[in-house]
């Protein structure tokens, strides 16, 4: 189901500066209220008897109106269970939304004043879960396809590697004359067939036209309803010369961002969840008001099913299937 809003309105739908979120959220019946503005845009409806009728208690439970049942407004999204005050969690989804770059946990854990480490890198993953939107749509039109290696997470004094880096697919809408639109990434096990033509079934529309370099896993990609246009570097090798410059691009902001605000700190285990991230925030570049990111991380995260701390460190039993 869409529930978002077409066109949310700073100072309206959502806070615009500090001084607005102080002022909004101030409490926790506040925050709880803006949360049920989310959850039910059109007005709450009582999933038990489907009476939309209802009202909010003083416990911050919306109360049927016909059937009596209260339902949590939390429940099912990814504040259930949560012992914290939504306001703490709002403050983080601020600071995440309102960097520029997004935060990392050490950040986080300074902001908000947590003693543990591992519960500022738990909310910032739940909230880069939330980032995806479920059966959001696919890439269309001109579509450049590539992959590109990150990571290889170093450890230790003796600066061995312990991992290999991973290999990301890329996908970048090109637009005419020109300009970039909307981008997706994913690990894949490697470079294969198997592994790329699968991503670009995932997240491009059939019919589209993919752009790609001359590797022969994309060969297939016509049987499966694409077309191709093989783009192949110039024989000069003019070092300025970039065949695919829209994955080009995404590849070197991507590696830039993990370095940059991650300090190369990224495991592969966990690199499915900042590409998340990353896809959120490019898609939305052009947004300049940060506060509108706050509201999209906020909407999406009341239809978020809760993940726990478990399913975070162990990805094979997240909803999106394994990291790869
Ligand atoms: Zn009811």
């Amino acid at each position: 189901m869409e529930r978002q809003s077409p066109h949310p309105t700073g100072g309206v739908d959502y806070p615009r500066t500090m001084q607005e979120f102080d002022e909004w959220f101030s409490s926790e019946d506040a925050c709880t209220s803006y949360l049920a503005k989310l959850r039910w845009p059109d007005g709450f409806v009582c999933p038990s008897c489907g009476v939309a009728k209802g009202w909010m208690t003083a416990r911050g439970q919306m109360r049927c109106a016909a059937c009596q049942r209260q339902t949590s407004v939390m429940a099912g999204t990814l504040f259930e269970g949560t012992r914290k005050p939504l306001r703490l969690w709002f403050q983080a989804a601020w600071y995440v939304t309102s960097q520029k770059f997004g935060g990392n946990a050490l950040g986080l854990q300074r902001v908000l004043g947590f003693g543990s480490y591992q519960t500022a890198w738990t909310w910032l993953h739940k909230m880069r879960n939330a980032m995806v939107r479920p059966g959001r749509e696919r890439l269309s039109g001109s579509v450049e396809v590539d992959e590109t290696y990150v990571g290889g997470k170093e450890e230790g004094v003796s600066g061995r590697f312990t991992e290999k880096k991973a290999v990301v697919a890329v996908a970048v809408e090109v637009h005419e004359p020109k300009g970039f639109g909307r981008v997706r990434l994913r690990q894949v096990p490697d470079v294969s067939s198997a592994s790329l033509v699968g991503f670009v079934q995932e997240v491009v529309t059939p019919g589209s036209s993919i752009l790609t370099d001359g590797w022969k896993s994309y060969d297939s990609l016509p049987q499966h309803g694409y077309h191709r246009e093989k783009i192949v570097l110039s024989a000069s090798g003019d070092p300025a010369h970039v065949a695919l410059p829209g994955v080009h691009r995404v590849a070197s902001l991507l590696k830039r961002w993990l370095l940059g605000t991650h300090q190369g700190a990224v495991s592969n285990k966990h690199l499915a969840y900042y590409l998340d991230e990353f896809t959120f925030r490019f898609n939305r570049r052009a947004s300049h008001a940060r506060g509108l990111l706050f509201y999209r991380l906020l909407q999406q995260a009341v239809q978020a099913d809760p993940l726990r701390y478990r399913q975070i460190v162990d990805r094979k039993d997240h909803p999106l299937g394994p990291a790869g």
